[in-house]
């Protein structure tokens, strides 16, 4: 079965005008993971690569796309975690970064942490060599659109924080078996400035190991680190569920306990795969044995050859 790479491009609602660029977005990341794998690259690479895609692609909420925080700014959150190893890399409220996966992957590989924030993010990305980017280049006007609106006296941006997401994220199994996943973030639409969600959060934006698997999670981040989704799932897998059941059994039980919505992507070591979501929709994309499989809303599956464009 393996390799496979899975990603998503985040759970909520996407309106119709851009549904077809969400499709897409998920589907170029996913070829793009794909190549990696077929010539024997890792699980990792093939994470980073996806999600970089996502991040540069402005219809997504993570790197150019990101939400902005009341202030107007753009903070971001991003983790990468290795199952041969169980080494983890994260920033957290980072500014100024195109791609917030390769800085996540940098503190993994270059330092004895697992998290920088804000500030100290920046500085190591300096010491990196990582270029800072003017913040007005992250921004697109529907972002900027999204925010104005949610400032209006009458506005309810909790509401829209619920309804509509956007996060990138990647799963994927290498023909060594390895897993990692990978998780990207603007976080939510209108946060206070400083807030870190689920995504930097191990077990929660998500968690590879080798002996059950690997999840990426989306959706709302104080629910989903109540009940540390991705781990949660994980655990299920340990007792025996199948990604799909594990995924659906998580996402149920957040649901129920919680009232939180969310979409994860998920492998096992053998390159069985799920995307699964309680949101409206959620934007996935998957590659495994030359396949391309893909959806939006609730049920969808379309297939087609890897190599049709
Ligand atoms: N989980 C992200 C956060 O709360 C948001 C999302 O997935 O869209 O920051």
């Amino acid at each position: 079965m393996l390799p496979v790479v899975v990603v998503h491009g985040g759970a909520g609602f996407v309106p119709k005008e851009r549904a077809m660029q969400s499709k897409a977005g998920v589907c170029a990341a996913a070829r793009s993971g794909y190549a990696i794998l077929q010539s024997g690259g890792s699980s990792m690479d093939a994470v980073v690569e996806a999600v970089t895609k996502l991040e540069n692609n402005p219809s997504f909420n993570a790197g150019c796309g990101s939400v902005l925080t009341t202030s107007g700014n753009v903070e971001m959150d991003a983790i990468v975690m290795d199952g041969k190893t169980l080494a983890s890399g994260a920033v957290s409220a980072v500014r100024n970064i195109a791609n917030p996966v390769q800085l996540a992957r940098l503190v993994m590989e270059k330092t004895t942490h697992t998290c920088l924030t804000a500030h100290g993010a920046n500085q190591f990305a300096r010491a990196m060599g990582v270029p800072e980017v003017p913040q007005e280049s992250l921004i697109t006007e529907y972002s900027r659109m999204r925010w104005e609106k949610n400032l209006a006296p009458d506005a309810n941006p909790v509401e829209c924080q619920m309804g509509k997401m956007g996060t990138v994220g990647a799963v994927a199994v290498d023909i060594e078996g390895n897993v990692a996943c990978a998780t990207s973030t603007g976080g939510l639409l209108n946060k206070m400035e400083g807030r870190v969600g689920d995504t930097p959060c191990i077990g929660c934006g998500g968690f590879a190991d080798n002996q059950a698997g690997a999840v990426s999670t989306t959706g709302h981040g104080e629910a989903i680190m109540k009940v540390t989704l991705a781990r949660l799932i994980l655990f299920h897998m340990e007792q025996g569920q199948s990604p799909e059941a594990a995924s659906d059994l998580s996402l149920a039980y957040m649901k129920s306990r919680v009232q939180g919505l969310a979409g994860v992507v998920t492998v096992d070591p053998q390159g069985q795969w799920a995307a699964r979501f309680t949101s409206s929709q959620m934007a996935w994309a998957a590659a495994q044995k030359d396949c391309l499989h893909y959806g939006l809303y609730t049920g969808e599956h379309f297939t087609q050859s890897i190599d049709e464009p």
